[in-house]
């Protein structure tokens, strides 16, 4: 074979490809990656890392329970063989990334299914995390892992899903964990010589570390700064990709077939405008700038692939936040910490502001649609919430006072006044719309009931909220000047419209029919579970699952070895 004559080309190294990769050389084929950036990792490596894994053989469950849920939460969106797919080949799925690798995925105990209201839902046990894993055991290459976003960090150090939950919600013995996270940090003394970046790797980053660990090991290649550009089809069958490799164009054949993994659409202004509901930002995507701009999905297009769910988004409600270089954050937990009210334009609540963060960008769009005025939407809170709860950039005042947050932060999309009319007048909200919201929620608050939208009903709302609030943790009074805004856009951690695939990840063309040799998976294809975003880690989970059983079909169905893992 010629240096660019491959078995297997994966194109982008988020979760999806990194799995694809390994476990394809596992199956005895030759494999090289290919990725756009400077760094590995894609969105995947800044992410919390989440899996949603039904069945995976450490929670407790069942398929009747599993197959409910997930055929409600897919409704018509799907085809019922992905659905199984999913449920089938989830567990086995991470039992070979636990037995083959040095990475070890375990329940994250407590996180529940985004729908609670769902036949078949679960408070626990279908959310699993990656457990820590050691960065000093990559090498050189650890300086390449792309970093964790900075939100989901303490200042740079790595966080569990449980750590960062005992100390947000101050949960019993918060404060010892949080001590032992800084002390583990600064007395890492020949680690701190060499970086500020933290070698316990967590989250997103612990997942591509421990995957970019076991493609050391095997020696398989990933090349950076390449970016495929086009597919080579010869008679009926994809041969290779055209990819831009530093300042020249190179062919790399592949003799089996080329995994497309190379993101979504959200970095790509055009494509959002033309395929997402409107009003659409590129910047409003808490993913890295500027890498997922849909290529790889233009270029199963130009060979005919058909395209699906195009007008769908990982969506999440997104505030700006110019000290990240992704320059936007997701709001993900702090919803759920009573004390707060998110309005329109009118200052009126629109929805539970603890709903999945799926569901609550959904909500902006279709009250927005409704009343014309929650994009932005405006999160509103007092002195008490900002002395003891996070909001984006904001960490709670006690950490981060009003003093530090940079002065161009104020009046761009932070806000503060001793009252409530002036802050109303301030954003541009009618003041007696969120004098009387505000007035409701202290009423809420009292009762522990919230009878317009059931903010706190579920195991869900109330995983990040503080634990000492009652009756309703997330209902909590709005009652101590200065009061604060923020301002809020209907964002994403993704695009998850793409090429339509079977439930062996194929790319399926106008016809219906697979194009030969053509695999797509994760954000770069339309989403395998259609419109659910059914639990945390439900957008990395479909990603790797589907890898896997496209690698496992494209092996064996042209000959590999099977099972030669
Ligand atoms: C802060 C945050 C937390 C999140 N937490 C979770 C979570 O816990 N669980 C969960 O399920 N989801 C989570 N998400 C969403 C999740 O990270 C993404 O949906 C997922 O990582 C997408 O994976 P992917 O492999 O499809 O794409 P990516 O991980 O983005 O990888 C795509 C790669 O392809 C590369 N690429 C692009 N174009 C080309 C090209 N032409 N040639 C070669 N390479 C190319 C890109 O540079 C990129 O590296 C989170 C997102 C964010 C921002």
């Amino acid at each position: 074979m010629q240096d660019n004559e491959f078995d297997l080309i994966v194109a982008g190294s988020g979760g999806a490809a990194l799995l694809a990769a390994v476990r394809a050389h596992d199956l005895g084929l030759k494999v090289l990656v290919i990725e756009k950036g400077d760094l590995y990792g894609g969105t995947t490596a800044t992410s919390g890392g989440a899996l949603w894994i039904p069945l995976n053989g450490q929670g407790k469950d069942d398929f009747e329970s599993a197959y409910a849920y997930l055929k409600a939460a897919v409704g018509d969106t799907t085809t019922d063989d992905k659905v199984r797919a999913y449920l089938e080949s989830g567990g086995e799925m991470v039992r070979y990334v636990n037995e083959k690798t040095a990475l070890r995925y375990r329940v994250s105990e407590g996180y529940a299914d985004y729908y609670q209201e769902l036949p078949g839902a679960a408070a626990s046990g279908r959310a699993m995390e990656p457990e820590p894993f050691n960065g000093a055991l990559l090498g050189e290459e650890f300086q390449r892992l792309r970093p964790t976003h900075p939100g989901s960090t303490l200042n740079g150090i790595g966080m569990t899903i449980p750590e960062s939950n005992v100390m947000a919600t101050k949960a019993p013995g918060w404060f010892g964990v949080v001590l032992r996270m800084v002390l583990r940090y600064w007395f890492d003394i020949p680690w701190r010589f060499r970086t500020r970046r933290d070698r316990r790797l967590c989250l997103g980053s612990a997942l591509i570390g421990g995957l970019r660990h076991a493609m050391l090991e095997r020696g398989i290649p990933l090349w950076l700064e390449c970016a495929l550009e086009s597919l080579v089809v010869e008679d009926g069958r994809v041969r290779g990709v055209v990819a831009r490799r530093g300042d020249q164009t190179v062919t790399l054949r592949a003799r089996r077939g080329v995994v497309l993994a190379a993101g979504g659409f959200e970095r790509n202004q055009a494509m959002r405008e033309q395929y997402l509901p409107h009003p659409t930002r590129q910047e409003w995507a808490a993913t890295p700038a500027g890498l997922n701009t849909g290529d790889a999905i233009r270029a199963a297009e130009a060979i005919g692939a058909k395209l699906e769910h195009m007008d769908l988004s990982w969506g999440t409600p997104t505030v700006r936040n110019p000290a990240v270089p992704q320059g936007a954050q997701p709001v993900f937990a702090e919803r759920g910490f009573g004390g707060s009210v998110c309005v329109n334009r009118q200052g009126r609540r629109f929805a539970n502001e603890a709903l999945s963060y799926d569901r609550f960008q959904l909500a902006m769009y279709t009250e927005h649609a409704r009343s014309g005025g929650a994009i932005p939407a405006w999160w509103v809170f007092d002195a008490r919430y900002r002395k003891n709860c996070p909001f984006g950039p904001l960490l709670p005042s006690v950490a981060f006072p009003d003093s530090k947050a940079p002065k161009e932060w104020w009046g761009d999309f932070l806000f503060k006044d001793d009252t409530l009319e002036g802050l109303a007048r301030q954003i541009g909200v009618d003041a007696t719309g969120l004098v009387e919201t505000v007035r409701r929620n202290n009423e809420y608050a009292r009762t522990g009931v919230d009878p317009e939208f059931g903010r706190g009903n579920s195991v869900h709302d109330r995983y990040w909220s503080l634990r000492s609030a009652k009756p309703n943790p997330c209902l909590v009074p709005i009652d101590t000047a200065p009061y604060y805004a923020v301002k809020v856009e209907p964002g994403d951690t993704g695009t998850r419209g793409g090429p339509a695939i079977t439930a062996h990840g194929q790319v399926l063309d106008q016809a219906g029919q697979p194009v030969p040799g053509l695999y797509c998976v994760g954000n770069n294809s339309a989403a395998a579970l259609g419109r659910a975003y059914a639990g945390p880690g439900g957008t990395i989970g479909p990603g790797m699952v589907f890898a896997f059983r496209a690698v496992n079909h494209l092996a064996g169905s042209a000959g590999a070895p099977p099972g030669a893992a």
